[in-house]
């Protein structure tokens, strides 16, 4: 049974506010019937490019007021945005694709409304940060979101220093041209973790390549690929707790299939390096 959706009930329906109104990531048929309500029954919707919203509105065959909320607009379309809320308005923000808000503008309306006392409401649906995670084969238990890394090297590695100890899978927004030298310097500051490369999810050309960070560095089918792309990589081994810990797994494991393969066990369960362990192993058996 189809759920009616006649535009003069669902404009009175809806309460006074501001929606942030989630929108496909490719597929133009992702999105909710709740969205295609709110942009129904919106005074305004906000949108980052009045082409792409209105391409959006016409192929689920919608009419709207759509104005522009760019970084370019937003300093000049807010405060009348702003105005209309405090009129008892219902507004609407969209961005290109996804969710509003992440990586894209919003942050500060939504700020602005909130200290005005308006009330602001989610509209949830597709972002390409939890498209991708589902699909990476990564932990997904604990995650967190960094955006798009610097464009230098110095700052992206600057930046993966300072997430390389967190344990959770790290997610990251990135452009085609820059993908090698992104996956280079995450080889480089987080070492051989577990990653993935999602591309053009939901559209046509979507694929998700999975493997080592220095794999993934080196592997032809990521030669500057066209599209958009969402980079995971996974946490690291947990950290030895103490150097006892380390000798007393060691000499479990050495007593059990020699040094050589020891070293190796031991080495890959904490993330230590073999060689070191394997002299360890030695010097422990002098003693
Ligand atoms: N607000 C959006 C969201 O919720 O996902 C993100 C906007 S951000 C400006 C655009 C970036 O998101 C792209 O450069 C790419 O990294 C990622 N992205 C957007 N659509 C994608 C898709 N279909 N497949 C992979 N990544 C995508």
């Amino acid at each position: 049974m189809e759920a009616p959706r006649s535009s003069a009930t669902k404009a009175n329906a809806m309460a006074p506010g501001l929606y942030l109104v989630a929108t496909p990531i490719g597929n133009l048929r992702d999105i909710t019937l709740r969205a295609l309500d709110i942009l129904e029954g919106a005074d305004v919707i906000l949108c980052e490019d009045t082409r792409v919203g209105g391409k959006l509105l016409a192929a689920h065959g919608l009419k709207g007021r759509l104005e522009r909320y760019d970084e370019h607009a937003a300093e000049r379309v807010r405060p009348k945005a702003l105005a209309l809320l405090a009129a008892g308005g219902k507004l609407a923000l969209i961005s290109d694709a996804g969710t509003p808000l992440v990586s894209d503008p919003g942050y500060r309306l939504v700020l602005e409304a909130i200290a005005q006392g308006a009330a602001v409401f989610p509209a949830p649906g597709p972002s390409a940060a939890l498209a991708a995670l589902t699909v990476s084969g990564l932990p997904t238990d604990r995650f967190l979101f960094a955006g798009f890394p610097p464009s230098k090297s110095a700052g992206r590695r600057e930046l993966f220093t300072e997430l390389a100890p967190i344990r959770a899978t790290l997610i990251f927004y990135e452009g085609g041209p820059r993908l090698r030298a992104s996956l280079t310097d995450m080889a480089t500051v987080f070492g051989n973790r577990q990653a993935a490369v999602a591309r053009e999810l939901t559209k046509l050309h979507e694929t998700v390549v999975r493997g080592l960070l220095a794999d993934l560095a080196a592997d032809p089918r990521l030669d500057a690929p066209r599209g958009e792309i969402v980079v995971l990589v996974g946490p690291g081994a947990d950290p030895v707790a103490s150097a006892d810990e380390a000798d007393a797994a060691l000499a479990e494991a050495v007593a059990r299939v020699g040094p050589a393969r020891g070293a190796s066990e031991v080495a890959k369960a904490l993330g230590l390096s073999r060689r070191e362990l394997y002299a360890r192993a030695l010097a422990l058996r002098g003693q």
